[in-house]
């Protein structure tokens, strides 16, 4: 009985831990090697869990969980992979070796664009950086206890930017200042709980974020970004205070407000073991939604069938198809990126394999600055090729769902490569150095 407790309790591997794992020892040589090396800039986490029952050992370079979760040669360039492997060589200095892994670091582009700087909100003159409101109906909320995760996806750099302070003191004066927001802010319908991951937050500590937001009555929807039904099942099956959290959802629920649990899922084996899905039955037992979304990553789901899969498992679990993202401009992109036509190939050809119950699904979608930009697909103007698009979320509303058009490009990858196929189109192309939202004036479009 000990045994099995233990074997449910969570423990992170890491760079520091990973060759006790009798997996390691099958890895070969120079995949070991090549792991040890990336790992130093690109630090991998990962648990027994993932470690036992998701990824085939025997196979591990096409395991899509494996490409999930440990960093891979690729990831690096040449000379940065030989930078790290020549210092490590030479056994030199920690100082120097730290130098060495902050310079590729900072060539990995952790920063990606806008997101903090521009959607910054303020309280009584005082900005709340844990926060972000860049779409009128929903609060981004990133409580700093939750700002790490069960385990780290090789393809987002969101951890490298973790810092918080973890003191409940803390605690309740974020929930203290997301509560007086949403009071100023009426027309905030939708608090989204994000990080991180939020799931990684004790119960108790997670209720003092909820429990100041139960009655302000403008909120409708409470929703958790979380990768924990994924990659710590366990959260809502055998973790010591995974009951509590239940019974916490049941209180929102019973307050009236529909709490949906964004639930980020890349593959459909995510959805394979018994203790996944004991955890989807039992968060949907408390009358919580589950929504799945994820980015279109190759190596991982660069193919139909796999997406297929993935919506119509759900499906029929019972969670509902939201959103399949296309990777942004940072970190290992250039290791997982697609262009955007091959993007938009897997969605269709995925989407015409699944009935209209898995066709909630919006995608390719950008998050880019302006909004959420939707690859409608590939046609022709007057013999001109063209990506067909539109916004699903805006800065500026006015924007949303109006068709606009930019020149085909096969070797796109990213909004920012896209130009405007016309003048018309001109208005939808804003970048952060362009302009402040404020100014952002679609005239032009209103008048058609
Ligand atoms: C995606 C996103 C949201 C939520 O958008 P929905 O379309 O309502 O799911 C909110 N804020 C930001 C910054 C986002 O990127
Ligand atoms: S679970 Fe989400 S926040 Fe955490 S590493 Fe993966 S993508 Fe990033």
């Amino acid at each position: 009985m000990i045994q099995a407790d233990q074997s449910q309790r969570y423990r992170a591997i890491t760079r520091a831990t990973i060759a006790k794992r009798p997996e390691w020892q099958r890895l070969p040589r120079d995949l070991r090697e090549a792991i040890e090396t990336v790992s130093l800039v690109l630090p991998f986490r990962t648990n027994a869990y993932l470690v036992e029952e998701l990824i085939d050992w025997d196979n591990p370079e096409d395991d899509p969980i494996f490409q999930l979760t440990f960093p891979q040669r690729g990831m690096l360039e040449d000379d940065q992979y030989a930078r790290v492997r020549d210092a490590l060589g030479r056994d030199a200095e920690k100082a120097e070796l730290n130098e060495v892994v902050n310079d590729i670091r900072e060539e990995l582009n952790p920063h990606p664009a806008g997101q903090m700087t521009h959607n910054v909100p303020h309280v009584d003159g005082e900005p709340i950086p844990g926060m972000q409101h860049k779409y009128r109906e929903t609060v981004l909320f990133f409580p700093s206890h939750g700002q790490t995760c069960h385990a780290y996806c090789t393809f987002c750099f969101r951890w490298a930017q973790f810092v918080g302070d973890e003191s409940l003191k803390f605690a309740n004066k974020e929930a203290d200042q997301l509560a007086r927001y949403l009071r100023q802010h009426p027309e905030v319908t939708d608090v989204l709980f994000t990080g991180g991951d939020p799931m990684i937050m004790k119960t108790r500590v997670f209720e003092r974020y909820i429990e100041q937001i139960l009655d302000i009555e403008s909120v409708r929807t409470i929703r958790i970004g979380t990768k924990s039904l994924a990659y710590w099942p366990q959260r809502f099956v055998t973790d010591p205070d995974a009951d509590d959290l239940l019974r916490l959802y049941e209180r929102i629920v019973d307050s009236g407000k529909h709490l949906a649990v964004m639930a980020h899922c890349s593959h459909p084996v995510e959805f394979s073991t018994d203790v996944a899905r004991d955890a989807i039955r039992r968060v949907r037992a408390t009358g919580a939604n589950i929504r799945m979304q994820s980015p279109v990553i190759r190596h991982v789901n660069d193919d139909a069938g796999t997406w297929a899969d993935m919506w119509s498992t759900g499906v029929q679990l019972g969670l509902v198809p939201y959103y399949m993202f296309v990777e942004r401009d940072t970190g290992a992109k250039k290791y997982f990126d697609m262009p955007l036509v091959r993007c938009w190939n897997i969605f269709r050809n995925a989407y015409q394999r699944v009935s209209g119950m898995a066709r909630t699904v919006r995608g390719p979608s950008m998050s880019c600055f302006p909004g959420k930009c939707h690859i409608l697909g590939v046609t022709e103007i007057g013999g001109r090729r063209a990506f067909a698009l539109e916004f699903l979320q805006a800065r500026e509303p006015d924007l949303v769902r109006r068709p606009f058009f930019a020149k085909y490009d096969p070797k796109a990858t990213w909004y920012d490569q896209l130009e405007p196929f016309s003048k018309a189109d001109e208005p939808f192309f804003v970048s952060p150095d362009d302009r402040p939202t404020a100014e952002l004036t679609v005239e032009g479009l209103r008048s058609n």
